[in-house]
């Protein structure tokens, strides 16, 4: 085996091992919350990593015509991207939650007190907003108990989920497929985990995950399942008044 490929080997056993180990739905040490009451057919779509262009756009425009509400975590470089984009998320009824300010697992890995990596995303939100999010979702969904702590520490709610899709890989799988797949995972409750855009990725053609929500959305309506946000899933507030930071 060459040293490169010893050095790929190397990295996807480190990557699968603290996803095992760090991810929902399985762990996050009690921080997070992957999913809303099982006694009601409530659900929550959510999407990371955005927004980009033109991908956000698909999917607000698709997200409009079925009329359907979603939750957001947005990256910091990204918005600084689109702060256009993050507004009409906002004004059209969508949530938005902060992916930390520029998707580092070294950040959330890291011992001590240093929460810039959080407070970067949650500044960059605010500046378009006038408000601070509440809802936290690490970047690769790693969360160690340190972590955990901070965010809690610093106001947050995790978000996880309990519905995981393969939209991020590349190239992108069949909408219909992903759609299937989340069909048959859910539950009463249940959080999505889909991706609208590419982190550090200005312009992103995404459209896999779009056709997604369109066939999930109405397979799912007539079982009787409704879509909400994060915040009314969980019913709890989704912004508190921004503070001042110094990163
Ligand atoms: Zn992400």
């Amino acid at each position: 085996m060459s040293s490169l490929n010893l050095k790929q080997t190397a990295i996807k056993a480190f990557d699968a091992a603290g996803t095992k180990l760090l991810s929902p739905p399985m762990n996050g040490f009690g921080y997070f919350i992957n999913h809303g009451p099982r006694n009601k057919r409530k659900v929550a779509l959510t999407f990371d990593d955005g927004p980009s262009r033109p991908a956000t756009e698909h999917l607000l425009e698709a997200m409009r015509k079925l009329d359907v509400k979603g939750t957001f975590f947005c990256l910091g470089v990204n918005v600084r991207y689109h702060p256009d984009l993050l507004l009409q998320m906002y004004q059209e009824g969508h949530v938005i939650g902060n992916h930390s300010g520029w998707h580092s697992r070294k950040t959330g890995l890291m011992l001590g007190s240093d929460i810039r990596h959080i407070l970067d995303g949650e500044q960059a939100i605010a500046e378009v907003l006038g408000v601070r999010p509440c809802f936290y979702r690490p970047p690769w969904g790693w969360l160690t108990p340190w972590e955990g702590k901070r965010l809690t520490k610093a106001g947050y709610k995790v978000i996880g989920w309990d519905v995981y899709t393969l939209d991020w890989v590349i190239p992108e799988v069949d909408g219909i497929t992903l759609a299937r797949d989340a069909y048959r995972d859910t539950k009463p409750g249940s959080i999505y985990c889909f991706h609208d855009a590419k982190p550090w990725e200005k312009q992103w053609v995404k459209t896999e995950t779009t056709r997604a929500i369109q066939a999930l959305v109405p397979m799912l309506r007539e079982q009787g399942y409704e879509f909400v946000t994060v915040a009314e899933l969980l019913d709890v507030p989704a912004y508190a008044a921004t503070r001042e930071v110094s990163t």
